[in-house]
């Protein structure tokens, strides 16, 4: 499966914003968005004024890069959306909210949606009582997402679960500590996602 494995830092310094994609690293003060707050390359300093096409390209990167998405299954996820009832951009967001390695990051077992992915890969999460190992899998509501009995010890679990306290309660998620498990209890309301996201600016990038 497709990922990608270039440096992760740059992605956020090309954004101008922190999109907290390494976990515990984002909240210290090593975070290269601290002392280089600019784009990188030799140009980065440069002041650079976005065309119209720029803007959306942004948006839809920010988008893409949160969620750890790769070109093409992204705009897959697109062209489903625009399919669904409602309104596309906040369909694209509802179904990338939806993503296992996602829904596994909310809950706070994972400390970034990268570590997330990586977790449900090697398989320490079951659905429902059964194993799933594919990050991209839509949790539907009422699902149950558990760690396996097997890795419910894993120090990288607990350090998640303290890290997570910081980041608040999803309205749209149930979590149990002491069991590890937690449901997902309904789709999320758009405006319930805290996104720095223009998704509007995305679908005109698309639609043209
Ligand atoms: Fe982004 Fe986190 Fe790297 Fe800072 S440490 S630049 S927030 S990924």
């Amino acid at each position: 499966m497709a990922r990608y494995t270039g440096p992760v830092c740059k992605q956020c310094r090309r954004e101008g914003m922190k999109l907290f994609l390494k976990g515990t690293k984002c909240m210290t003060d090593k975070c290269p968005l601290e002392h280089r707050n600019y784009p990188p390359g030799q140009h980065g300093q440069r002041r650079v004024k976005f065309t119209e096409y720029g803007l959306r390209l942004r948006e839809k990167q920010k988008l893409r890069r949160i969620y750890g998405v790769l070109e093409r299954q992204f705009r897959n996820y697109f062209y489903r959306a625009s399919r669904m009832p409602g309104l596309t951009g906040e369909n694209l967001v509802k179904l990338l909210e939806s993503r296992l390695d996602n829904v596994v990051y909310r809950m706070g077992f994972a400390s970034s949606r990268k570590e997330a992915r990586q977790m449900v890969r090697h398989g320490h999460f079951v659905v429902n009582g059964r194993k799933v190992n594919i990050p991209s899998y839509l949790v539907k509501p009422g699902d149950v997402i558990e760690v396996r009995e097997k890795s419910k010890n894993m120090v990288r679990i607990q350090e998640s679960l303290e890290l997570a306290e910081h980041r608040g309660v999803f309205p749209w998620l149930e979590v149990d500590l002491e069991a590890k498990r937690g449901t997902f209890k309904a789709v999320p309301q758009f405006e319930d996602i805290p996104l720095p996201v223009d998704v509007s600016l995305i679908v005109e990038l698309y639609s043209k």
